[in-house]
Formats: C-alpha cells, structure tokens, sequence
C-alpha cells in the first residue's frame, strides 16, 4: 500500500547516525506490517537494513540473530548437527498467516516487535530461551528476555526509538528436545494456539511455552516431566481465563480448550 503520510525514508549507515528520535518516526525492517495499513502518525521511515548487521552468527554460546535477519534466512539456517532444537526454525517459519508472501521480506525482530498472539518468531525465541537486546536512544544497552519482551496483545517493553538489535538464543536450549502444536482455523491462517515443549537432556527439565492462544507468552518450568494432574493445574494458575486472546481467529474457550489439549499431548510426547 502507498502511504500517503511518508514524507522522508531516510537509510543511515548505523543507529548513532539517528541523531535525534522524532514523534512521527518509525524503524523500517521488512516493512510487511508498516506497509500493509496507513500509518497515520507516521512521517518518516529509518530503514535498519542499511545497518547491514550479519543475520545469523553461531558461536559455542548459541546463536545469535539479527532483528534483521529474514525469516527465510532463519528456514535456511543450517543448525551445528547437536542443535536438536533448531527443527523448530522451518516449523515456525511456516507459521505466518499467508506465510510464503510475508517470509521472503519479513524480518524476525520486526516480528518480535509487533507482539502479536500469533507472532511465530516470539514462539520460537521464547520456547529456546532468547535473550533480546535492546538498544535504548540513551543509555547502555539492555537485555531482556523475550517472554518479558512481550507484554501483551501488540504491546511491549520497547520506550520510543529503542532498537531490538538482536536475539541471542542460548546453546543450551538450542541442544534440547522438543515437541510443537499449532492450531489454525484454516491451512496457512492465522496461529489460534502454538504450544512449545522442550526437554533438557541432562538435567531432564521441562519447559512448556505457550503462545497465540494467550495474549502474550506464558513459559511454565518444571525439573522434571510432570504429571498431567500438576501441568493441568500450574497452566491453570498461570493463564487465567481473561488471559485467552478473543477475536476473529478463536474464542477464549476454544484457545482454552486446544492449550490444555496441546499440553497434554506434549507431556506425553516429551515423557516417553
Ligand atoms: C498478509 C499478512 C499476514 C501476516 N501474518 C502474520 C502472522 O501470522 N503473525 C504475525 O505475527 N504477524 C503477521 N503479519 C504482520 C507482519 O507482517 C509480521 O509481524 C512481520 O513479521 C513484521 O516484520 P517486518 O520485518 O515486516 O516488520 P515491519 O513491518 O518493518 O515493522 C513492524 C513494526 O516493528 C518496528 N520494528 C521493526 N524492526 C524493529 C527493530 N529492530 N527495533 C525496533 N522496532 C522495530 C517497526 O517500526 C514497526 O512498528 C502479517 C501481515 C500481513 C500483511
């Protein structure tokens, strides 16, 4: 869509080249969102590819990734043969709303950053532990975890002008099991519950993230796989009922219903 409000799209070579962050602007990634409704506040555009940060960097640490980097460059990604958990990328990547068409230019932190429900790559970085980091207008960075990240239904903990840099996912968690369910009311719609499960090898703790259904991430921790009485009940106290997200794309009671039966299957599937 042409936006009409844009006066200026302005590509500096990096964040310190932004000298002075106006009402009015706005990040600039894939602009899959930013482009598809007016932008009635916004005046001008900073386009952060011109940043030209490395899109995927792999350490011994974990992996590091790029607010920038594609969501087809992450289905791509070729994981160290131990990172069992990063058989989640491609089944995540393939849970966008009309996926092909938003993949090839959507970036991961954009995705990150709009917080919606049903954002993909919120699922996947807070099932694997991510770390985002954040660089404030003024100040020293900071990190945060995407679960806190996220805070509610479009909503997070972003102050005017801050950058998500980067999501860091630990090794530890990248070496993993794990086990995913989704739920879509029609093939390639839009996430009405996208449950992920992961097991550590060693210690045997498991780790149960629950996204789309809810309004914003909840992860319930456990040292070891739990009964289904005890998964039945933490997941009770921890999603209140108003915490169900409630539009178009599900009830409450339904994403209530499917978030106690994906648990429970991925207990099931997580204990054998
Ligand atoms: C047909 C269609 C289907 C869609 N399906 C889904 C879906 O299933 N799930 C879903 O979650 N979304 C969906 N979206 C919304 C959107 O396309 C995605 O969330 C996408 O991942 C956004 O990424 P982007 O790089 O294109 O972000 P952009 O559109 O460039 O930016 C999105 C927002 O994030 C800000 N931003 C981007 N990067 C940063 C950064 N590094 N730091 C700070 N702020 C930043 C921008 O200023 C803007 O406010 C869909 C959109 C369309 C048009």
């Amino acid at each position: 869509m042409d936006l009409n409000t844009i006066t200026e799209v302005v590509r500096p070579a990096d964040a310190e080249a932004v000298k002075k962050w106006q009402s009015g602007y706005a990040w600039l990634a894939g602009g899959t969102w930013l482009f598809s409704e007016p932008q009635i506040t916004t005046h001008t555009l900073v386009d952060i590819e011109s940043f030209n940060w490395p899109s995927l960097v792999t350490t011994p640490e974990g992996l590091e990734i790029a607010a920038t980097c594609k969501v087809i460059e992450l289905n791509r990604y070729t994981p160290p043969p131990e990172w069992e958990a990063a058989g989640l990328f491609p089944k995540c990547c393939r849970a966008f709303l009309a996926s092909f068409k938003i993949w090839n230019e959507a970036t991961v932190g954009g995705n990150i950053v709009m917080s919606l429900p049903a954002g993909p790559m919120i699922s996947l970085t807070a099932a694997l532990e991510g770390v985002c980091k954040l660089w404030p207008r003024n100040g020293a960075p900071r990190e945060v975890s995407v679960t806190d990240f996220v805070t509610g239904n479009h909503a997070n903990v972003l102050a005017p002008g801050e950058l998500l840099r980067l999501i860091f996912l630990p090794a530890s968690a990248l070496r993993k099991k794990y086990a995913f369910r989704r739920f879509t009311l029609t093939q390639l719609g839009r996430s009405e519950a996208l449950l992920i499960g992961t097991l550590c090898p060693e210690r045997g703790e498991f780790v149960l993230t629950v996204t789309a259904s809810t309004l914003r991430p909840v992860q319930l921790r456990f040292e070891n796989v739990p009964t289904a009485e005890t998964l039945r009940s933490v997941l009770d106290q921890a999603v209140p009922f108003e915490l169900y997200l409630d539009d178009v794309h599900g009830s409450p009671g339904h994403r209530q219903h499917l978030t106690y039966f994906f648990a429970e299957q991925i207990r099931e599937e997580l204990s054998a």
